[in-house]
This record gives C-alpha cells, sequence and structure tokens, in this order.
C-alpha cells in the first residue's frame, strides 16, 4: 500500500528554543530531500505549541506532522509549564534535563504506534545528542538511531569532550589540554561555564552530560548543522572521535537568506513574518528596520545574547557607558540583568540616567526589549558586526550574511565556539567571557572602534567573514547542468540514501 513504502522519520528536538529552531529547519530540509518520508517533529506541550507557531501549516510546513509528548513540569519538580530552558533560571535547568529521560517512554509509544500503522519501523529517529536515551530505545524498536548536534563540530567535540574528560580537574594550570584536541589548541579555564568547573562527576550536570553524551556516541551516525568547509579541523577531529558517518548538512537557516543576490525586500520578509508572527513582533521588526534604514552600510553594531542569557549589572552597566561613548550606533535586544526576572519589566535604573532616552533622541541606538527579528537584523546591510554570546545559532545566522562577530561566550559550548572563531576563522574578537568578569566601558568602545574601522583587523574579519559566507552559500547549490552541487547538499543526499539502506537506490525508488 502507498503507506507501506513512504517510510517515516521521527524528530526529537530538546526542550531549548536554540534547538526547536534548527530541528524544524531539518525537518523542512529533509522534506524537500526525501518529499516521499512522512516526518514527525515530537517534543511536549509547549514545545509543541511554539513549533506550531513558527510553522506555515499551508505551504512549506504541510508534510511535517507534530506529535505531543505527554509531560508535566510538575511531576519532576519543575514550576508549572516549565518544559523549556526559557522559562527557568539556570539553577533549574539541570532538572529539565533530567526530567527530559522521562519522555523514553512516550516516545517508545509514539514509535511502536507508527511501526503498527504502516506495518514497519521509521526509518529513523533524529534525536538531539542531550537525548542519548533514544538510541537505546530506536535499537530496540528496530530502527535506527541519527544523533543531531545543533552545534558546530568543533563545539560540540569540544563540548562532548569537556564533559566525558574534566580535563581541567587534572591539572591547577589556568590553560590545558583537551582530548580529541590537539596541543596547539589549548583550552582556557575561563572558556569553561561555572557549572562545568565545579564539576566533578558527580554532580547532577556530570550525571546527565557523561551518560547521554556516551550514548549518543553510539548512534548510527551524526548530523551537524555546520559546513564542511567552514570547520575542517572540527569535522576531521570529530570524525576521528566518534567513528561515526558524520554528515555536515549546514547551515540551517531559512533558504532566502542564502540566495546569490543579497537580502530579500525588507517588505516581503515583513509581510511573511508578520503572517506568522504576532503584532508585537511586526511592530519590532518595523522599527528595527526603520532604524537600520537610516544607517549606512555596515556601520550598526547588533547586540543579543540569544534566548536565555543576559549580563550582570555592572556589566551592563559598562556595556551602555561603552556602547555610548564610542558614538557608533546600535541595536540592542535588551533584558533585565541578572539576579532580575528576564521575562520582567525593564527598569531604567539598569541603565545610565537618560540613557535610552538621549541614544533614541540622538538617533544613535535603539533598544529592543527581549526579542527581536534577528535574521532581518542580520540580513540588513546596515548591520556591520554582532556582539554576541556565540550560540551557534547566532553564528551560523551572522556568518551566512558575512557579519563578523564580537564574542561575549556565556554558557554551553559557546566559548568553545569563540575559540574555534578566533583561532580558526578569524572572524571574530573576544569582548569578555560569562556573567562574572569585569568589564570597562573602555574596552566596549574600543572592541567597537576596532570591528567598524575601514582598515586593519577589523576589515579584515570582514573579509574573512566574507569568505565563510560564501562557502555556506556554495554548500547549499542545489547543482545546475554545469555547476557543482554544494557539499550540504551532497551530505544530505548521501544521508538519504544511507536511512533507506543500502539495498535500494536512493529517493528515485520511492514512490512519490
Ligand atoms: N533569536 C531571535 N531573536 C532574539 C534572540 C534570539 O530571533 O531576540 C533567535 C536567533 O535568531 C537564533 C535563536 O533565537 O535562531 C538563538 O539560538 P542560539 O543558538 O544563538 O542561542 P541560544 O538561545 O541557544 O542560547
Amino acid at each position: 500500500s502507498k503507506s507501506r513504502s513512504r517510510g517515516h522519520i521521527v524528530m526529537l528536538p530538546f526542550m531549548a528554543h536554540g534547538h526547536l529552531i534548527p530541528f524544524l529547519a531539518l525537518a523542512r530540509r529533509i522534506r524537500r530531500h526525501a518529499p516521499f518520508a512522512a516526518v514527525t517533529l515530537a517534543a511536549t506541550p509547549l514545545n509543541l505549541r511554539y513549533l506550531r507557531s513558527t510553522m506555515c501549516p499551508d505551504d512549506d510546513d504541510s508534510g511535517i506532522r507534530l506529535r505531543e509528548l505527554p509531560f508535566r513540569s510538575s511531576d519532576h519538580g519543575l514550576p508549572p509549564d516549565s518544559e523549556n530552558t526559557e522559562n527557568l533560571p539556570y539553577s533549574q535547568i539541570a532538572t529539565l534535563f533530567h526530567s527530559s529521560l522521562a519522555l523514553a517512554a512516550p516516545v517508545e509509544r509514539l514509535i511502536s504506534d507508527i511501526t503498527a500503522e504502516e506495518g514497519r519501523p521509521p526509518l529513523c529517529v533524529i534525536a538531539d545528542v542531550f537525548f542519548g536515551w533514544s538510541v537505546d530505545v530506536a535499537r530496540r524498536l528496530g530502527t535506527k538511531s541519527i544523533a543531531f548536534t545543533t552545534g558546530g563540530a568543533y563545539g560540540s567535540l569540544a563540548y562532548a569532550s569537556i564533559w566525558l574528560n574534566l580535563p581541567h580537574r587534572s591539572t591547577d594550570a589556568e590553560e590545558f589540554s583537551v582530548p580529541g584536541f590537539p596541543e596547539r589548541c589549548r583550552f582556557h579555564r575561563s572558556q569553561l561555564h561555572r557549572y562545568i568547573r565545579e564539576a566533578d562527576g558527580s554532580d547532577q550536570w556530570s550525571k546527565f552530560f557523561q551518560i547521554q553524551i556516551k550514548l549518543s556516541l553510539a548512534a548510527d551516525g551524526w548530523l551537524c548543522n555546520s559546513v564542511e568547509e567552514i570547520e575542517p579541523l572540527g569535522f576531521d577531529l570529530l570524525r576521528k572521535h566518534l567513528k561515526l558517518p558524520v554528515w555536515a548538512i549546514g547551515p540551517l537557516v531559512p533558504p532566502h537568506m542564502l540566495q546569490k543576490s543579497s537580502p530579500v525586500s525588507p517588505n516581503s520578509t515583513l509581510k511573511s513574518l508578520q503572517k506568522h508572527a504576532g503584532k508585537a513582533l511586526g511592530l519590532s521588526i518595523e522599527k528595527c528596520l526603520d532604524f537600520l534604514n537610516s544607517h549606512g552600510q555596515n556601520s550598526v553594531l547588533y547586540i543579543s545574547f540569544g534566548s536565555q542569557n543576559t549580563m550582570s549589572p555592572s556589566q551592563m552597566m559598562q556595556l551602555a557607558i561603552g556602547l555610548e561613548s564610542s558614538g557608533k550606533p546600535f541595536l540592542w535586544v535588551i533584558r533585565p540583568p541578572l539576579g532580575f526576572d528576564i521575562k520582567g519589566e525593564f527598569r531604567p535604573e539598569w541603565l545610565p540616567p537618560g540613557f535610552e532616552d538621549r541614544v533614541t533622541g540622538s538617533k544613535q541606538g535603539l533598544l529592543v526589549r527581549n526579542w527581536a527579528p534577528q535574521l532581518d537584523i542580520l540580513s540588513h546591510g546596515s548591520t556591520g558586526a554582532f556582539l554576541s554570546h556565540c550560540g551557534w545559532n547566532s553564528t551560523m545566522e551572522s556568518l551566512s550574511q558575512g557579519v563578523p562577530i564580537v564574542g561575549w561566550p556565556m554558557a554551553a559550548e559557546q566559548a568553545y565556539n569563540a575559540k574555534m572563531m578566533v583561532d580558526e576563522m578569524g572572524v571574530c574578537v573576544e569582548l569578555t567571557r560569562g556573567v562574572e568578569s569585569r568589564i570597562e566601558a573602555e574596552a566596549v568602545k574600543q572592541v567597537i572602534e576596532m570591528v567598524t574601522e575601514e582598515e586593519g583587523k577589523g576589515r579584515e574579519m570582514k573579509k574573512r567573514a566574507h569568505a565563510v559566507m560564501e562557502q555556506m552559500r556554495e554548500a547549499v547549490k542545489e547543482g545546475c547542468e554545469d555547476g557543482e552541487q554544494g557539499s550540504s547538499v551532497k551530505a544530505m543526499d548521501e544521508f538519504v540514501r544511507t536511512i533507506l539502506g543500502d539495498s535500494t537506490n536512493g529517493a528515485l525508488s520511492f514512490p512519490q
């Protein structure tokens, strides 16, 4: 029957915005490469609602099915409706990680249901690397398990190796080497988040990551949201370490952002976004685009720390003073500092007296509360640099537009991403690290002057970022009569052939 021949792919994103976004993008990419297969994205109720709100059921997303995994945060000692890292203080995030183990039973039911309905198990389960438990579930139910890392190759390997080996514990020195990396890539204690720095293998964080990462190392293959050509060292090391197929299928940014002809007209983006986002976001898009339109090419510093990070009150004050004294235009996605409700009201006393009135009055700056249309900002010609926490999605989005980065890594593998971008790519300069560091307004001013200057290091970074952008655009080329297929397109085809099994001849042998 028709349903027997279609095949099914089950996808399991971790409960964080920075994971849901690339998972949905991957689901869309898979639908394009394997239109014969059904794709089911499964998530807990709140995360499912978020996915649904960003999908366009009328067109591209019609083939993506959503399935709810029952989950009650209060059963796990979490506050009500806390199913996503974004709604939690850092102290409770380890609890959220552990609570995700409870998803194994409903995932098992989901796979069994699909198997019963279609007369055979799904082609594979693509699960977040943090869901190592799913490797066992998949194997038991006769399907392949693929781990998807929403990070880059270098950053994911560093993250895995540091959790598994805790290398900083065997030395008192500030610098140490990390298993899997050559001696020249030494890491520094300040690149470790407090939870890793203090981990000893018996704490809640180690207990989760050491077990789940180890399980994911036994998957049938890894998908990675990155591009072979932009981090050759990372992929070389990752493959040596994993001894599994690794498919570099990124960057998972919306296809229109990777087209040769520069940015789509702001108007069409605005319309499509307003169609799918609330009015509040629509208004902030208009405000952002007006601001960017009023400034020159490559002149604006965009500042954002992703979906869940903020800085300390004193860091916020110094950043504001430095920005204003630089005299350069900036667009800052701002939220309450550490120690306050990150989703709460913003208080003017967190900034220098009269700051917002002055910078908005003079049109030097725009403050956007909490959330901004990042893709529209990065693809706008006026955006010249990005002060970023170096989350991997932000990194891919920025580099895909040729925008160099001022790094201020906060958590997770962000400091390793920054290190790779500084040491290997040359597209980044670090301002500081973490929430405990002291930063001076003068240092902020200097770094802004450096990245916006027409000559010297700033210009070099811009050139490198542009070269990385070109590599990314090449990688997603579909290929035509005289053009070669890009590496990410090839990798995706190889992945699809692998999950179909060696006996078939790829996509063509499957009826639509
Ligand atoms: N994002 C956004 N507007 C914001 C902040 C974040 O659209 O104001 C999006 C951003 O484009 C990216 C994601 O949220 O796709 C953040 O992912 P990232 O990996 O950079 O950081 P995380 O949130 O995981 O720390």
